[in-house]
């Protein structure tokens, strides 16, 4: 067989082109080790604020398909603390500035965005276009437009692209969704879920800036629970209400605090969530016409706790749900394996926050939804 170099191997398996004739008879250990460079896919971060340094780069430590490779930052004084930390050869350190000559470098597949939210397009659009791979983290963007521009570039320069869902990699979220789709407690009739936390840090902090983070509990809560509002019944809503409550507006003055909604679904079902900087929410709860599940807590970092209406509680090993998640791309990088949070899925979800905020524009106005599939993994 011609030898593949690390860039041809990932540029087929971007193609789809390494077809399951190549990969039938091969075990997983030797599709990684093509040659002897591909062992495991090398990540960058991008943004190494609090969610890089305590989660994903500890979890890149524990992943079996990728690695801490490479970092971009803005601040100087962390690459020598990186460097020395993850053991990062100097030529894999990058400034925003200098971030796209990121293409010449061989041992960068895939760059995973952990900027504030107003600057995820901008980095993923320069990433595909350095023709690396992507993962863009929650929320993908601040607008459906950006998303957009965001799925166009990788497709365009043929690079793979996911969102940071850390919980569409969870095994308690393969079991609700083993649930809803086989009927386990039939039809799920009500879903009720909530995310939230008590915002009290620094106000200047940029999740209260809408600049810099889109809008407030929505934008950085509110999206775990419409995907479990999803999930939990299996299909995408067709309608949503919402409604905006505000008790602290002198430090939430420019981003929402509390928000609900409601969501109907073409088979009748209904979902509420709250979302908020100023309540803890950590819930989904599935009422059946032949009993119930839930989780509780549904999407803190974990262990996830489980329980249904008969008595069972669910339990599953706990592993570091970033280190699923990422290793899940590189399978589906490497081996086409299925995409369990694609672009899509984060322009989707921003399609319903862009309804969520009309709708309390328009005074809890219903707003019709026409998103057919889309972003729904099976
Ligand atoms: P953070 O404030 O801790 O870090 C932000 C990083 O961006 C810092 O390194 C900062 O220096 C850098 N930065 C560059 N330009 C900046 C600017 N103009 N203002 C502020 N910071 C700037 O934030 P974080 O908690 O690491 O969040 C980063 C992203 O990760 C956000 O999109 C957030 O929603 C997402 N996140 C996801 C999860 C998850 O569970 N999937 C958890 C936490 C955060």
């Amino acid at each position: 067989m011609k030898q593949l170099t690390r860039r041809s191997f990932n540029g087929l398996a971007t193609k789809g082109l390494l077809g399951s004739a190549f990969l039938a008879n091969m075990p997983l250990a030797n599709a990684f080790t093509t040659n002897k460079n591909s062992k495991k896919l090398g990540v960058a971060l991008v943004g190494l604020g609090s969610y890089s340094t305590y989660q994903l780069a500890p979890s890149l430590l524990d992943t079996k398909h990728c690695y801490l490779a490479g970092i971009v930052t803005g601040t100087k004084e962390k690459e020598s603390v990186w460097q020395e930390k993850y053991n990062i050869p100097k030529e894999n350190i990058y400034n925003y500035e200098n971030f796209d000559t990121i293409a010449d470098n061989d041992s960068i597949d895939v760059i995973y965005v952990v900027l504030p939210n107003s600057m995820h397009a901008e980095f993923c659009i320069r990433a595909a276009k350095a023709g690396k791979h992507v993962i863009c983290e929650k929320p993908m963007a601040v607008s459906v437009a950006e998303c957009d521009a965001i799925i166009n570039a990788c497709n365009e320069h043929k690079v793979k692209l996911s969102v940071g869902y850390r919980m569409q990699s969870d095994p308690y979220t393969h079991e609700v969704k083993k649930y809803v789709g086989e009927k386990t407690f039939g039809d799920v009739l009500f879903v009720s879920s909530d995310a939230g936390y008590v915002s009290n840090g620094n106000p200047n902090q940029w999740r209260l800036n809408k600049k810099l983070s889109g809008g407030g509990a929505l934008m950085n809560m509110g999206v775990y629970a419409i995907q479990t509002s999803i999930y939990g019944t299996g299909q995408n809503p067709i309608s949503v209400s919402a409604q905006e409550f505000s008790t602290r507006p002198d430090y939430f003055k420019d981003t929402d605090e509390t928000i609900t909604a409601q969501f109907k679904f073409e088979n009748g079902a209904v979902a509420h969530m709250m979302t908020s900087h100023n309540a803890n929410g950590n819930r989904l709860k599935c009422h059946c016409s032949k009993g119930w599940f839930e989780l509780d807590p549904a999407h803190s970092y974990g262990p996830i706790s489980g329980r249904t209406s008969n008595g069972d509680v669910l339990k599953f090993p706990h592993k570091r749900q970033q280190a699923l998640q990422m290793d899940d791309f590189a399978k589906h990088i490497l081996l086409d394996s299925k995409n369990l949070a694609p672009g899509e899925m984060g322009k989707r979800d921003m399609i319903i926050v862009e309804a969520i905020y009309k709708s309390i524009r328009e005074g809890g106005q219903e707003q019709l939804l026409s998103l057919g599939d889309l972003g729904i993994v099976v």
